[in-house]
């Protein structure tokens, strides 16, 4: 049962092979056997499985279909889950129980999904690797001596090991995208403004979005239907209707223009990677697209920028976890002072506090115009790189990660070194476009992934690419030994 799909589960759901109150069962087992190897969760939400999965099959035997309904499913731990702990992958919040559910917790909840979990992460989001989070770092269950990247990294590991069909995630930087081609997964990130961050713990609230993380792309459209929409709670959020994603995955490749950037080739990339990407392309010829070599000029400033911008809005969102208002508080503090400083130092973990030195010099007044103020006229010039791209290409493709994951411990002293891992992903994020990671094989048995990025609003496009691709290749179908 535990190989199934989301779409497979939906379908033997709609055909009473099992019902939805096996389900949870048959995995939650599944997650106490084999998690302690991966640490993929924060909380398991066992005793509150049940009552949905038994209303999910009374309103199928009501009568009632819909291809999240009875479909078992965790939370990345940064989605406010009404009376469940919500962390955030940090001690600042391990108590922390949420007074509502986010509006994606919401949504899947009245679409009929049962929550199994919430999973592990990096402190607020913050990391490539999931090593950060104050809950011990998750697993790769492709080798479990290597990261699954992050910072979605629980969501990714969890649905890679066959413990969930699918998890929800964010990607404020990649953190969708990079964990699902590190653990052999399918990822989205959505347009900036498709999927309401009302409910989700701030990082760096112009990056951060939300979205699915599968198997497959099928899978993903079933659960970005659930997810995406106008939410008047959300300021950025866009009041556009949201397509039919399933009904997308059928379009044809036939004189598609697939853009390739020729920085994406540079020194940097894995030589292995770069054949795999070229596969992929070679791939997509034989189904119509047609392929163009496009430029990218200013992507080499990406990540100093994102590196300013991200720590930023992060020093200013986490200034509320002061002990005071929200978070951990110390032991007897001497004075309000004390009790700051300690709450705080207690409370993060070193990433953060870097991160929060990083953005708060970056915006106080002697280096903002150097700093603040040049990082987002390079995040326009990213932007106007992808509209003018955009001018001669459906898509652009390319790799997801310049590398392969690497061993746990191995970037530890060097963040810089882990920041630069994003280079393909962040591009996406500061522009708002929406982008896919996929499948695309292996390197020394650890699985690559081949990004695609769209227009805004165009994640029918990518799904409908990412499926096609998928039923033509078995890469996504792989499955790591031992799960
Ligand atoms: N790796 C990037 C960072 O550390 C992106 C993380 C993310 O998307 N949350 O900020």
């Amino acid at each position: 049962m535990h190989h199934m799909t989301l779409a497979e589960i939906a379908r033997g759901l709609a055909d009473k092979k099992f019902s939805s109150v096996e389900l949870p069962q048959v995995l939650l087992a599944r997650i106490a056997q084999l998690d302690p190897q991966l640490n993929s969760f924060i909380s398991l939400t066992e005793e509150l499985a049940l009552s949905p999965a038994q209303a999910a099959a009374a309103r199928r035997a009501n009568g009632e279909s819909g291809a999240l309904l009875g479909a078992p499913i965790a939370h990345k731990d940064l989605f406010c889950t009404q009376g469940i702990r919500t962390s955030c992958g940090s001690k600042m919040l391990d108590n922390f129980k949420a007074p509502y559910d986010a509006t994606v917790v919401a949504r899947l909840a009245a679409a009929g999904t049962v929550t199994l979990g919430k999973t592990n992460m990096d402190e607020f989001a913050m990391g490539s690797a999931n090593e950060s989070s104050y809950y011990g770092a998750v697993k790769n269950p492709w080798n479990l001596e290597h990261v699954p990247g992050g910072s979605s990294g629980g969501s990714a590991a969890a649905v890679a090991a066959r413990l969930l069909p699918a998890a929800t995630a964010t990607d404020p930087g990649g953190s969708i995208r990079q964990p699902a081609a590190f653990t052999n997964l399918t990822g989205l990130k959505p347009t900036y403004g498709r999927v309401s961050r009302w409910g989700m713990i701030a990082y760096a609230s112009s990056l951060d979005q939300g979205g699915p993380l599968a198997r497959t792309a099928e899978a993903c459209a079933i659960l970005l239907q659930g997810m995406a929409g106008f939410d008047p709670n959300d300021s950025p959020s866009i009041d556009e209707p949201v397509p039919d994603y399933s009904a997308s995955l059928k379009g044809s490749l036939q004189g598609l223009r697939i853009g390739v950037p020729k920085e994406y080739f540079s020194a940097g990339l894995d030589p292995r990677i770069a054949e795999l990407v070229h596969n992929s392309v070679k791939e997509l010829e034989k189904l119509g697209a047609v392929i163009k070599e496009i430029s990218l000029p200013n992507m080499q400033h990406a990540i100093p920028a994102y590196y300013v911008i991200a720590p930023a809005e992060a020093s200013s969102n986490l200034s509320r976890f002061d002990g005071v208002r929200f978070g951990h508080r110390c032991e007897n503090p001497e004075n309000l002072i004390d009790l700051y400083k300690r709450s705080r130092g207690e409370g993060f973990g070193a990433e953060v506090q870097r991160r929060i030195m990083v953005g708060a010099s970056a915006l106080s007044a002697g280096y903002y115009d150097a700093y603040y103020l040049k990082a987002q006229k390079i995040r326009r010039l990213v932007k106007n790189d992808f509209m003018a791209a955009f001018n001669e290409v459906d898509i652009i493709l390319g790799p997801t990660t310049p590398n392969p994951a690497w061993k746990l411990g191995a970037k530890n002293s060097d963040p810089v070194a882990e920041y630069l891992e994003d280079v393909y992903t962040i591009t996406a994020n500061l522009a708002g476009l929406p982008g896919l990671s996929m499948p695309a094989g292996f390197v020394d048995g650890l699985p690559v992934g081949v990004q695609l990025l769209a227009p805004y609003f165009q994640e029918g496009r990518l799904l409908n690419v990412a499926h096609q691709y998928q039923l033509n290749t078995d890469w996504h179908t792989r499955t790591p030994t031992g799960f």
